[in-house]
């Protein structure tokens, strides 16, 4: 499909976009950021008022001077939102998807470090406001900039969502277009762990893929560490799927096979006299069933976490200061 369809096409209300960004200390980013986000989404568009919602998640750089800065100046159309402290991409993300809702129509969300190409969205949002399309998803293509490591953990992470019955598309990060119904859907979902590829799997709606070839991070590092990544993939995996605790169920019956193999061996050897040269696989054995109880006791443990976080029903983010477009 090609935007140009679209935009021959009149629509007779003035639709309220808001781009929602997070960013976690992206201060070298943000200043080509929004100079790009200006030449995109042009104020004298007849058909959209654009806003951008640049979301500061507890960076300990210039981000929240640079951006509050930003949306001071005249005429400007950056709102900034800062968080108390660090609360995680994701959530930052529902800060600035709640926050956008009370205006806009439609949303899109993004990076801060430039690597969704601001054209793509603007395809993207033509399509969500002129198809019948409610949610846009921008899906990777080629990407020659991220990492051997990253690419290949990224693609495990899909396998395994889809291996543990989550129907997740592939290489579908946060770079999307979604309507008005389609965000309140979204963050009607209360889930303590915010995984919203995830959940956007969950509500429905008519979602069409928009293939990007992504672009070169604009500035500094990947502000996901490794840490944060596996965090980031249990969360998206045990917020979505109970598989895992199927599979403590699975192994316990495999492990029960494994103990009536080992009780018969053992009868055998106390049969025929020969007792000690048993010592290896008593060894063995023991290794590998306290082995598969801590696998089960963690996996089991990440529920009970995630049950315990959720009776606690603490806020998922704190918006500690908001910086609206000064009006003179
Ligand atoms: N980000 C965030 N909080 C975090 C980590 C990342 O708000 O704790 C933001 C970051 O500033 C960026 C987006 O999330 O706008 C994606 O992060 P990044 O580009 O570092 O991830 P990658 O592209 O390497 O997966
Ligand atoms: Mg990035």
């Amino acid at each position: 499909m090609h935007e140009d369809k679209f935009e021959s096409k009149n629509i007779s209300v003035i639709k309220n976009v808001a781009v929602v960004i997070p960013c976690f200390n992206e201060a070298e980013s943000i200043d080509e950021l929004v100079r790009q986000l200006d030449s995109n989404f042009l104020v004298e568009d007849p058909q959209c008022i654009y806003s951008f919602l640049l979301v500061d998640d507890g960076s300990v750089d210039e981000t929240w001077y640079k951006i509050s800065k930003l949306s001071n100046n005249r005429n400007s159309r950056v709102y900034g939102l800062r968080l108390s402290r660090n609360f995680g991409h994701q959530k930052a993300l529902l800060a600035g998807l709640e926050y956008a809702l009370k205006s806009a129509d439609f949303i899109i969300t993004m990076d801060a470090d430039l690597q969704h190409p601001i054209k793509a969205a603007k395809k993207m949002l033509l399509l969500a406001i002129y198809s019948e399309y409610n949610i846009v998803l921008g899906q990777r293509e080629l990407d020659e900039y991220s990492s051997f490591f990253k690419k290949s953990t990224s693609k495990s992470f899909y396998k395994l969502m889809n291996y543990f019955g989550v129907d997740i598309v592939p290489n579908v990060s946060d770079f999307r277009v979604m309507d008005k119904a389609s965000t309140e859907a979204l963050i009607d979902h209360g889930d303590t762990t915010f995984f919203t590829r995830g959940i956007i799997s969950l509500i429905g709606f008519s979602q069409f893929i928009y293939a990007y070839k992504v672009e070169k991070r604009f500035a500094g590092k990947s502000k996901y560490s490794t840490r944060k990544m596996i965090k980031f993939a249990s969360e998206g995996i045990t917020s979505l799927s109970i598989s895992p605790l199927r599979l403590t169920f699975l192994a316990s019956l495999a492990m029960f096979g494994i103990c009536g193999l080992v009780l018969i061996y053992v009868i055998r050897s106390w049969i025929s006299g020969n007792i000690v040269s048993g010592w290896s696989s008593i060894m063995l054995s023991i290794y590998i069933l306290f082995g598969f109880n801590f696998l089960l006791i963690g996996i089991l443990g990440e529920y009970i976490g995630k049950i315990y976080q959720q009776s606690l029903r603490r806020p998922r983010y704190i918006i500690q200061e908001v910086s609206l477009p000064s009006t003179n």
